[in-house]
Order: C-alpha cells, then structure tokens, then sequence
C-alpha cells in the first residue's frame, strides 16, 4: 500500500518557465517577478492576436462584399461566398428583423439565410446613427 502518496506536498512550477516553486504561499504561480511579467505579457499579445484574426476576418468579409456591390449584386450563393473567403460568423451587428437575420459588416446590410445572402446594401445614413447613438433604422 501506498500511504506515504497523499501526504507528499504538491509542487508548484512556474506557469511561465516550468521551474519548481520553492518558496512562497502554496498557490503561487510564479517563480519570479519576471516570470509573472513575461506571462502576462504573453497573455496580453495572444490576446491582441485573437482580436486582430476576428477583424481581418471582418475586413475580409467586408472586402468581399464591397466587390459585390461594386459589380452590381445585391444577392450571393453562401457556399461561393465562403470558398472564396467569407467567414458568416464574423460580423459587426446581428439582429431578428421580421423573419429575416440581418447583419451588418460596418456600413453593409445584407440579410443571410442558410444558402444564401440577399438585399446587400450600403447604410447611406450610418454616420447620422452613430452620432445619434440611435438604432439602425430600415431604409
Ligand atoms: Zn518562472
């Protein structure tokens, strides 16, 4: 039998470096100052990362739907959209209008289905809204 297991002390390493923590209050993550500093400051660029991918994912978006609109479609095939680079999760505005799913990609509106996006357009007046910090109204 192995009694003599549970009462070994646990040892802490550093959530940075992986070095044992050899001093200190038993919860201590860190073996240093440095250590905590370097992890937090990872932690802080993985998390400035995180956030850039999510916005290149709109921009692309955005790109893409301004080509749309710069050929004259107002409507588009989902599964084109997102083998050409379309991520439909990444938007800047949802919301139910009547029995449509409305999104937004900063100043284009479009509506989006399981299939397909239809009624892509420019919000001519998005300016006037965010000065007035009222709601998107319909044009
Ligand atoms: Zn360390």
């Amino acid at each position: 039998m192995e009694y003599g297991k549970k009462f070994v002390r646990h040892i802490s390493r550093c959530l940075e470096c992986g070095d044992q923590i050899r001093y200190g209050r038993t919860d201590k993550k860190f073996c240093c100052e440095e250590c905590k500093a370097r992890h937090h400051n990872n932690m802080a660029k993985a998390a400035r990362a995180a956030r850039n991918k999510i916005l290149a994912m709109i921009n692309r978006n955005y790109d893409i739907l301004d080509e749309l609109l710069e050929a004259g479609k107002s409507s588009a095939d989902l599964l084109e959209l997102t083998a050409s680079g379309f991520t439909p999760s990444a938007v800047t505005s949802y919301r139910r209008s009547g029995k449509h799913d409305e999104f937004t990609c900063y100043d284009i509106r479009y509506f989006m289905t399981r299939t397909r996006l239809f009624s892509i357009m420019k919000i001519q007046n998005l300016s006037v809204n965010l000065r007035s910090g009222t709601e998107l109204k319909d044009l």
